[in-house]
């Protein structure tokens, strides 16, 4: 396919002019064609009205409709071959076999959501029938189901340039909900985009819906990116990424006549408690799989592991110890593009200049700045340092992660209790230890949106129980995830209809219930 740099704007393709920028290879600096351009607000208006015309087409097609056109976005996506993995691989320097996994996942949330919506549970339905003799007053028959909000501006992530980008969890869901898209994308991979933009609109066509389902501008600089946020027609966003964009486009959102939501999902330090009795058992073992979850994807996860916790003694010298062993001889990384490279080495740069902190290992062999390569650093401190200096606290994007010396349980608690909104929280250790630490476990349930035993936060697994988010600032909104099925929840709403004829219900709210959907009827679960 060649690529060429166009906006796609509902099926019209328009040249990219004004601010031009390319994309780079961070492996070699190389400039990689075609060149792309920042998209004009008439642009961006064009797309929102186009989407806005579409919506009753999208929202009353059959849910049989709307999935076969995931069906077929990841048929097109699979047509698209090594050259999806190619561009991606020159974009972002992610590893091909790391590549080929992700493009998988893309593909399994396409399958996954569209299964979701063949179904129909997902949409809550419930049903309470009428009661026309009932004393002192008739109670009437209202029903109540969720339905699409309208056009989504969806911001994709440098990490996750498929499942969490113009094909990610955040396009399908709300394609699956019955709301057109308008994808903001990422600059740092702006051909994957194009690519995979051209297999949306093919399967668009295939399906027979509308090209103005899903547009997508590119833009470098934050000026697009706030007139889509800004946008009269635009009804929520999605977005992944930094805390700084995060909460801007949230501000920008509240700031509208009509404030409208941003779900931002933003990361956090997802600390990692080591409890005496894994520390006892398997220090070692921990400290293997904890620098390989460190290290994962050179850090570039907002799951990343930041932060260990231990109570202080031999066995927590073992593990710093192993760790440090391993981490040493983890080779450096090239990473997503030069600026997050920057943003790491001066991350820990900062780090190392707190007094109480010490760097106990880094990668041997040196990083090649050239092809903003990271190196491991792996640092130690105390419980009191750690709590004393904000900068620690801060998520460093990257594979770095400070191991901290805590004297007791209470250190522990207290540490936990005063953590911000997390993604992710973990904990090794017995089931005794569990029982002994059960006041750090409650605290945890009150900061954190995933809880995890005996594992690691990186590598997330893609199912209806999954919550990827968690109270702010890990995720602007804690009620609601990012990755799973239960994602499809922020871009509809509920109405409830009163005293409609059967007839005129939505399907999955009349009394044949053709679907064989999970539903609450007159207070009953039942199909
Ligand atoms: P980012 O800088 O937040 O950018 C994400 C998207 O939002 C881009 O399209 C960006 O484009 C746009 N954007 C950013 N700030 C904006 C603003 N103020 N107004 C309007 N649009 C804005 O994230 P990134 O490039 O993926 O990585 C940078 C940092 O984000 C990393 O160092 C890391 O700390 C964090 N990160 C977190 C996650 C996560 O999973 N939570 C994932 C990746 C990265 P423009 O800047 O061109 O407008």
């Amino acid at each position: 396919m060649t690529l060429t740099g166009h906006q796609f704007i509902a099926g019209r393709e328009a040249a990219p002019h004004g601010h031009l920028f390319h994309a780079f290879n961070p492996a070699t600096g190389e400039q990689l064609e075609p060149v792309f351009g920042d998209a004009t607000h008439a642009e961006a208006d064009e797309a929102l009205q186009a989407a806005e015309s579409v919506f009753d087409t999208l929202r009353l097609a059959t849910p049989e409709t709307r999935a076969a056109l995931l069906d077929a976005i990841a048929d097109e996506i699979t047509a698209l071959g090594d050259a999806l993995l190619e561009r991606a691989h020159a974009e972002t320097a992610l590893p091909m076999a790391r590549l080929t996994g992700e493009r998988g996942r893309a593909i399994g949330q396409c399958k996954l959501f569209a299964a979701l919506i063949r179904e129909g549970s997902w949409a809550d339905p419930r049903v309470d029938h009428a009661l026309p003799d009932r004393q002192p007053l008739p109670k009437p028959d209202v029903r109540r189901v969720m339905m699409p909000i309208g056009p989504v501006v969806i911001f994709g992530a440098s990490n996750f340039p498929f499942a969490i980008g113009v094909v990610g969890t955040d396009t399908v869901c709300a394609l699956a909900a019955g709301c057109p898209v308008v994808v903001k994308g990422h600059p740092a991979h702006p051909g994957t985009c194009e690519m995979l933009t051209r297999a949306v609109l093919a399967a668009l066509h295939k399906v027979g819906l509308p090209a103005g389902c899903f547009s997508l501008l590119h833009g470098k600089g934050n000026d697009i990116g706030i007139t889509l946020v800004k946008h009269p027609l635009t009804q929520a966003v999605g977005f992944t990424g930094s805390m700084r964009g995060g909460r801007a486009l949230m501000d920008v959102a509240a700031a509208r006549p009509h404030p409208i939501p941003v779900y931002a999902e933003m990361g956090s330090v997802n600390p990692v408690f080591v409890l005496p009795g894994a520390l006892k058992e398997r220090a070692s073992k921990v400290a293997e799989a904890y620098i390989g979850s460190v290290t994962m994807g050179v850090g570039q996860f907002c799951t990343n592991p930041a932060v260990v916790l231990g109570i202080q003694g031999e066995d927590l010298k073992q593990f710093t110890t192993d760790a440090a062993a391993l981490a040493a001889k983890v080779a450096p990384q090239t990473m997503l593009h030069s600026g997050i490279c920057a943003a790491y080495d001066a991350g820990t740069a900062v780090w190392q200049t707190v007094d109480g902190i010490e760097l106990v290992a880094q990668s041997e062999a040196p990083a090649a700045a050239n092809a903003s390569q990271a190196a491991c650093r792996i640092f130690t401190t105390t419980i009191d340092v750690l709590e004393s200096n904000p900068e620690l606290r801060r998520e460093v994007f990257g594979p770095c992660s400070i191991i901290t010396r805590c004297a007791t349980l209470e250190d522990m608690v207290r540490y936990a209790n005063g953590l911000e909104g997390q993604l992710t929280a973990t904990i090794h250790g017995t089931e005794d230890d569990l029982r002994d630490f059960a006041p750090l476990v409650r605290a945890l349930e009150k900061k954190v949106g995933r809880l995890i035993f005996n594992g690691f936060p990186t590598g997330i697994e893609v199912c209806p129980s999954m919550h990827h988010g968690g109270p702010y600032p890990a995720a602007s909104h804690s009620f609601f995830t990012s990755i799973g099925t239960a994602s499809i929840y922020r871009f509809v709403r509920p109405i409830s209809y009163q005293g409609f004829p059967e007839a005129a219900l939505p399907e999955l709210l009349q009394d044949a219930n053709p679907r064989g959907a999970m539903r609450i009827v007159d207070g009953e679960l039942k199909r």
